[in-house]
């Protein structure tokens, strides 16, 4: 059997043959060149028009890469012609197998853009004889076919969140569906305004927006009044994780105040080291944590009872029924009022001014509406993408990367799938 045979099965170019092949290079260093070449009497098709027409010319040969086979890189050798097209005037031709001027095959970008998913693209590029910038493109001509072919449907809930990128202050909010069975990101905008937001009801247009049930978001003015306004049938909840957010942060600072303040007394520094046992969930501390916390409950520390009360929380959102959750909110919250735990304290009070909107996500959650821990899920797989992706400093690019690991893109049908 040939490798002709073999490309013939699995990546058909219509109107085009392919030729020689021919294996060089030392070991180790190897290619493989195949020759492209059209069929006879197979006019070529204008780029501008997409209509057949005759040949002008013939341009110098590219050269294009492929998929690699055993390890071995391929390339297709090609040499565009020009066409006389009628209504265009000359024009270069344009061919299945390559996007405008690049210099790798359709196929090997999906393959690339494949494997982009589950290695970092430093890691495809190596893998497969190219280079960051390649990954990239192709990356990026998959997120573009995708966006261009995405339905996006009934859209029930959301969920907002705003993730910074880069240096500076820099940000780029994101939506994500929440919808069981369809949980995807839907849309990336820059910089977090008002503008930003509108934006993001202009792409989903009037008639989805309508449609929207829920949205779940943190505690941001501008963007509570754009909802209002443009998902008028939508309630506006308050997501669990941005506030876990904000009692962790609280914590943090009560145990560096205390820290500060026992140095000052000159006693043994009892809390180095004690963040992440202070900060960890009950359920994910470590041994060690559970050591360190054994030690400090001997002393009364104010970091502790932070905590403690920090966890009690979480209870709030196992409630089934409004009416007890919101019960059990008073009690917290007078119990914190109590504790003079001033950082606490002050979360006490944005929660008591938006004790609606946190009602509201008990009483969706007991409507089957929202999985607990959803845009906590897809925060961390954001920020894993921001982590991995060094070199990510333009927002462009960290969009393409988050549309491509979080948006459950459709892909072109292809007849061979290497990957
Ligand atoms: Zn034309």
């Amino acid at each position: 059997m040939r490798l002709k045979t073999i490309l013939n099965r699995i990546d058909p170019l219509e109107g085009f043959v392919f030729d020689e092949m021919r294996l060089l290079g030392r070991p180790g260093d190897l290619r493989i060149e195949i020759d492209v070449r059209p069929r006879e009497r197979c006019k070529p098709v204008c780029s501008g028009c997409g209509v057949r027409a005759g040949c002008y010319d013939t341009l110098p040969t590219r050269r294009l890469q492929y998929v690699p086979l055993w390890g071995i890189a391929v390339f297709f050798l090609y040499a565009m012609r020009r066409v006389c097209c009628r209504s265009c005037g000359i024009k270069v031709e344009t061919v299945p197998f390559v996007e405008g001027k690049k210099h790798v095959c359709r196929t090997f970008e999906r393959f690339l853009a494949a494997w982009a998913k589950t290695l970092s693209w430093k890691q495809t590029a190596t893998l497969f004889r190219t280079n960051w910038r390649t990954v990239f493109r192709a990356v990026q001509s998959a997120v573009t076919w995708g966006r261009a072919h995405l339905v996006v449907g009934d859209v029930g809930v959301i969920g907002v969140d705003e993730l910074s990128c880069g240096r500076g202050q820099k940000y780029l909010t994101v939506v994500y569906q929440l919808d069981a069975g369809a949980r995807r990101l839907l849309w990336v905008g820059r910089d977090r305004t008002k503008a930003t937001i509108s934006g993001f009801f202009d792409w989903l247009g009037p008639t989805a927006s309508s449609g929207i049930r829920a949205v779940c978001s943190d505690l941001w003015k501008p963007f509570l009044t754009v909802v209002a306004k443009r998902a008028s049938a939508a309630v506006h909840v308050l997501d669990p994780f941005h506030i876990a957010m904000k009692l962790s942060e609280a914590t943090d600072k009560v145990r560096r105040e205390e820290v500060h303040r026992l140095r000052a007394k000159g006693q043994e520094p009892i809390l180095k080291d004690s963040r992440w046992c202070l900060l960890r969930r009950p359920k994910n501390r470590t041994k060690k944590d559970k050591i360190k916390l054994q030690d400090l409950l001997q002393y009364n520390l104010r970091s502790v009872r932070c905590m403690l009360l920090r966890w009690q929380f979480d209870a709030f959102w196992k409630y089934r029924s409004a009416t007890w959750a919101g019960r059990f909110l008073d009690d917290w919250c007078r119990t914190v009022n109590r504790s003079r735990i001033e950082p606490l304290k002050k979360v006490v009070r944005t929660l008591q001014s938006h004790r609606g909107y946190l009602l509201a996500w008990i009483r969706l959650k007991a409507a089957g509406g929202i999985p607990t821990g959803a845009v906590e899920g897809f925060n961390n797989k954001a920020r894993v993408m921001t982590r991995r992706a060094y070199g990510f400093r333009s927002r462009e690019i960290m969009e393409v990367a988050l549309y491509h690991a979080l948006g459950k893109l459709p892909e072109p049908f292809v007849t061979h799938r290497f990957w």
